[in-house]
Parts: C-alpha cells; structure tokens; sequence
C-alpha cells in the first residue's frame, strides 16, 4: 500500500486529460486543475495550502506548449512536482548542532505521536553520524515511558538519565545535560511528557524544560495519519513554546500525504526528519524532492 497511491492517482487523471493538446490554455486545464485541487484535498491537504498550489501551478501552466520535444501535459508533472517540492521546504532541512559543548535536542509531541520510540531512533540515528548521546528521561508523569526509554537506550546502545518521577521535569532535564557536560557527550535528547490534546499545564512545563536547558533543537513529533491536524498542532507548539521543525511520525502507515505537504506553508517550521516504521533504523532526514517523486508515483 503505497501512502500517496490516492493522490498518485488523483493527479495522474488530471495529466490525462491533457494527452495531445499542443498548449496549455486557460480553458484546457480547467478540468484537469480541479482533479488536482480534488486530489490535494482528498489527501487532507489543508485548504488555503491547496488554494495558493493550484493558483501557481495554474499561472505557470496558461501558454505552454511543446518545448524541446517535452510536451505540454509533462511540463505540467515538471510544474507540479516543482511546486510539491517548494510546498515541504525546497531543500532538506538538517539538524542543527551545537557550537561548543553538548546539543540538545528537545522532543515535544501528544501521547501516542511515537515521541518515545523516536528518541530512541534519533540516537541511533546520530550515532551512525559518529555522535555520542545520552537520553533524558523527563516524562515523569508515566513511569512505563520511563522504562519504555530504558529499554530502548539498552537496544541502541546509549546510556539514559533517570531521576524517577518525583522531581521536576526541568530539574532532570537541567541534571541530564550536566551529567552530558561531564562525560563530554555530543548530543543529549530530552523526552518529555505527553498528552492526550494540547493543556496549559504541558506548554508551562515545556517552556521550563527549554528555558532550563537552552535547546538548540525544539522538535514536535507529530503523526502523519492525523493530516492537516499535524500542521495545526506544529503551529500552536511554535506559538506557544518555538520549535525549530517537526519529526513526521507513521509515515508507513496509510497516511495520505496531507501532513507531509501542509506542515512547512502552515507553520512556517520545517519537518526535519520522518519515521517509517517501528525499527531503530525507520528514522531518515526528509527529502522534499524524493517525496515530491513518490507522489508523482
Ligand atoms: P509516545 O506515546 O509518543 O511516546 O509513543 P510511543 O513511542 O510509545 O509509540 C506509540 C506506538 O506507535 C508504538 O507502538 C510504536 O511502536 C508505534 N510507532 C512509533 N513510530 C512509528 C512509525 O513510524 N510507524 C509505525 N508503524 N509505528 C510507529
């Protein structure tokens, strides 16, 4: 089951239409850009994200006509896929490391998002890159995700930092990255709490958290079968508390690509690195051109 196998095709009909025409006029591609603004939206592609794709893909298309032997409805797929590309941030969007001493790296996401599992994965992640890590245990309200961490930690091959669950998230967190300090650690990454929806008492206790330990990256794991809902909620955490980019979590599960292609031009935050699976290895960067070719199909 390919993720984007409904948008594939959704565009694929609009192309289609287009076989044979010698150029792409206003009244021509009327059709075929309602497949695509059809498409987009059937993918949870948040509205006014499809509104301003179709405008632009439809400028650019008005007057095409053969060019160097590429015939106007495959320039179309080249404009789209353009236009795709700029729509998830253009370039890949690195992690960013400290200068002097350690990173750190804070993690943020609701409960069941993958926050845990994607801890675990971006030190395997970043070990692969020759850095050293330490986990910060600092999800105090659920002491299984406290052994849940540790688990994960044994199977990477990364020491965590405990302090059980009576003290204060900031409080660990700050201990954990002292403990980095002396061990001369690269990066340190902070779990923290999540919850059910979006409360006070979790945005107060992440603002702490990063006022504690002066995070260079802030990122929200979100779940990509939520769709455009994920780039809503990477709005209000980059409101609330400042993130610097997403982590996009179940991307192999069926999905239909509107998280993918809303979260950049909602939030303005880049998604950074994305989860396919529930293997250590399943964490990658995020490629917006190798997205872009895959929902071409
Ligand atoms: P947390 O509550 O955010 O810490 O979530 P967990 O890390 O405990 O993950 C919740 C569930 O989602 C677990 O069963 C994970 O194995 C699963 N999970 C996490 N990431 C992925 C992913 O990318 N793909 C799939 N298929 N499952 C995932």
């Amino acid at each position: 089951a390919e993720m984007f196998g409904q948008l594939t095709s959704g565009l694929e009909s609009a192309w289609n239409k287009l076989r044979g025409v010698d150029v792409l006029t206003k009244e021509n591609i009327a059709e075929p850009m309602r497949d695509i603004r059809r498409a987009l939206l059937e993918a949870d592609v948040s509205l006014p994200v499809v509104r301003r794709f179709v405008q632009s893909v439809g400028e650019q298309a008005v007057g095409v006509g053969l060019i160097r032997g590429v015939r106007p409805d495959q320039q179309l797929v080249k404009i789209v896929r353009d236009e795709l590309v700029q729509l998830m941030g253009g370039e890949v969007s690195d992690l960013v490391f400290a200068k002097s001493g350690p990173t750190v790296i804070l993690l943020a996401g609701l409960q069941g998002v993958g926050k845990t599992t994607v801890c675990a994965k971006l030190a395997f992640y970043l070990k692969k890159l020759g850095k050293s890590c330490l986990l910060v245990a600092a999800d105090v309200y659920r002491p299984a995700a406290i052994d849940q961490l540790v688990i994960l930690s044994e199977q990477v091959g990364v020491p965590v930092y405990t302090e059980g669950t009576d003290i204060k998230p900031s409080q660990i967190a700050k201990h954990g990255l002292e403990e980095a300090k002396k061990k001369t650690i690269d990066v340190v990454i902070v779990d923290t709490a999540g919850r059910l929806q979006i409360d006070k008492t979790m945005m107060d206790e992440l603002k702490e958290v990063k006022q504690a330990v002066n995070p260079v990256e802030v990122l929200l794991v979100v779940d990509a079968m939520t769709g455009q809902e994920a780039a809503a909620l990477v709005t209000t955490f980059n409101i609330e508390i400042g993130i610097t980019g997403a982590i996009l979590t179940k991307l192999d599960g069926d999905s239909r690509g509107g998280a993918a292609l809303s979260v950049k031009e909602v939030s303005g935050k880049p998604i950074k690195l994305v989860s396919r699976g529930e293997r250590l290895e399943d964490l990658e960067p995020f490629y917006p051109d190798r997205m872009a070719g895959r929902i071409l199909g």
